[in-house]
């Protein structure tokens, strides 16, 4: 059965029922349907009289399809509920890219999905196009500026680094000239989208914890610089508070459910390869304050996803996690001992033992930061109980938990040996996490310890124009900011064929966009570029709705 079919098979339940489990009354939900409501922004207030215990789901590099993390965090959930615990999964949203593209949906797979998965997965409550609007504003609004020569100080026209974003997969649009036509249109001048999972605005709303933190954030945008080299934010140009204003019911966590009835939270969402990777801080606080325990996914690998919500998420907020779950695959050892993707079905002792340094790296990164990884071991139907056995001793070896989850196949019932492990874990963690660099490091030596520490990198190479934003960042007073560097996530290094375990490699930064508003430095690795292409097949073409309005072919 595709996932669209199970998902249909199961009657949901009203979503005042579902907020009840969390002890939120029918009255304080804004309802967007039958199924999904937003929850006010009271819930997440730091102070909040409870602390739930907060599992962090990450996972080994990735094949292009997806370690399963989503999935497992999901499962977990429900595994927690089913063994008497109270647990709700706090997800992040779809972006339309990753859908009409290669990856599909992201609501989870088989038994474990949360739900209406039709729903979440295209435009949910529409907070990715307020986001997109709010950002566009702002672009909207230079270009005026520029156009009505009523620019503050002066704006040198060259140096506008705003650009806009789109939640779609475009590649035609990563670089282009707007203005074009005459006086009437506007300067011309060069110009770019990113895709909306990029946009500083997600990356300030995930970081904020009410709307007065959320228009602050905004007002420190760097937009541009003056001729005579001062820099010009985003409150300069007095767009901060009407951004704000779009952005008024986004910055709430929607409440949904998973297909057998637990809780999720899912907000807002970051891709961990070109941003931050997680979900909110208000939806993250939501559930720690409203439930026992919190399961959470970063994306990617750990090297993306993991060393970001620690770096940047944890740190902002005051969160640890308790413990970390690494979600790893046959299928994905054994892509990362080299075998072809059309192979991963196929038993393959010699590839699975040559792609164990993968996972291997991920987990001493894990202990790094001073926290305890359990393997969650994401069964497919193919794999065989040899395969399964070998991993787990393996695991064993390294004296690290391991459990096989199978809750694709069966729901949560199919996760109650890992919620086993994860919560003797949880019972075994006694400290927060450790970061591995200081605020007041220079970006450099931040840069420098993710790349050598978490990557496995012999050095940095600093292109000309990555050593002049250097220059830039220090002259606006803003090294103390964290680094969240935009990197390959099909490898450990900034080059996407190069699997496994490599190490003594050299990490090329291209340059490094300034975030002042979010909070954030995004130094560009490699290649990578913030607005994603369609494949030479997109999803989008299986994609279609019939006379009844029941979508097709989502996954
Ligand atoms: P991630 O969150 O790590 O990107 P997902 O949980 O979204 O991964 O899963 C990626 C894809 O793989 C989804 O389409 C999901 O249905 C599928 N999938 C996950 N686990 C399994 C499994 N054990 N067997 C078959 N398909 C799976
Ligand atoms: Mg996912």
């Amino acid at each position: 059965m595709s996932d669209l079919a199970i998902a249909r098979s199961v009657k949901l339940q009203p979503i005042a029922a579902i907020a009840e489990r969390l002890g939120v009354a029918a009255d304080q939900l804004e309802p967007y349907g039958r199924y999904a409501a937003k929850l006010p922004l009271a819930f997440s207030a730091p102070e909040s009289s409870r602390q739930g215990k907060l599992i962090l789901v990450s996972a080994m590099t990735p094949t292009p399809a997806g370690e399963g993390k989503t999935t497992v965090t999901i499962g977990l959930t429900d595994a927690l509920n089913r063994i008497g615990r109270q647990a709700v999964a706090v997800l992040r949203e779809p972006s339309l890219g990753p859908v009409f593209g290669l990856k599909g949906g992201a609501t989870g797979g088989g038994r474990s999905q949360v739900a209406p998965m039709d729903m979440i997965n295209l435009h949910f409550t529409g907070d990715f196009a307020a986001v997109t609007a709010a950002h566009n504003l702002l672009a909207a609004i230079v270009d005026n500026a520029l156009h009505q020569r009523r620019n503050p100080g002066g704006i040198d026209l060259t140096s506008v680094r705003w650009k806009r974003v789109l939640d779609t997969n475009d590649r035609a649009l990563r670089q282009i000239i707007v203005g074009l036509g005459g006086r009437a249109n506007g300067l011309p001048r060069e110009a770019g989208f990113d895709i909306t999972a990029a946009s500083e605005v997600m990356a300030a709303m995930c970081l904020c914890d009410s709307l007065h933190h959320l228009k602050e954030k905004l007002g420190g945008i760097f937009v541009a610089l003056t001729h005579d080299k001062q820099p010009l934010y985003a409150r300069d140009f007095k767009a901060n508070g009407a951004m704000a204003a779009l952005l008024k019911d986004a910055i709430k966590p929607n409440l949904v459910q998973t297909l057998e009835g637990s809780p999720a939270l899912i907000h807002l969402g970051p891709f961990a390869n070109i941003a931050q990777g997680t979900n909110s801080i208000i939806a993250t606080r939501t559930g720690l304050h409203l439930s026992e325990y919190v399961v959470t996914e970063a994306g990617f690998g750990f090297d993306l996803g993991g060393e970001k919500f620690l770096h940047i998420k944890c740190r902002t907020a005051g969160l640890s996690p308790a413990v970390v779950v690494v979600v790893a695959t046959v299928r994905g050892l054994k892509y990362q001992g080299g075998a072809a993707l059309e192979t991963l079905s196929t038993p393959d002792m010699a590839a699975l033992e040559r792609g164990f340094g993968n996972l291997e790296k991920h987990l001493e990164n894990v202990r790094q930061f001073g926290l305890e990884p359990v393997v969650a071991i994401n069964r497919f139907t193919s794999d065989t109980a040899e395969e399964m056995a070998w991993i787990q001793a393996r695991c064993a070896a390294l004296h690290v938990a391991a459990a096989v989850s199978e809750t694709w196949a069966h729901g949560g019932a199919g996760a109650e040996a890992l919620a086993h492990e994860v919560l003797a874990a949880v019972g075994r963690s006694t400290s927060s996490w450790q970061p591995l660099y200081d605020l007041t490091d220079s970006i450099e030596r931040k840069i420098e310890t993710v790349a050598t520490r978490v990557y496995g990198a012999g050095e940095v190479q600093w292109f000309p124009r990555a050593r002049r934003d250097l220059r830039l960042i220090a002259e606006l007073g803003l090294e103390q900011l964290p680094v969240c560097i935009a990197k390959t996530q099909k490898s450990f290094s900034d080059d996407p064929t190069r699997l496994g375990r490599p190490t003594g490699f050299t990490l090329t930064i291209r340059e490094i966009e300034i975030a002042a508003g979010a909070g954030f430095v995004i130094p560009i690795a490699g290649d990578l570029v913030r607005m994603p292409g369609l494949p030479a097949v997109p999803a989008s073409e299986r994609i279609d709705i019939d006379a009844e309005g029941n979508i097709i072919g989502l996954s």
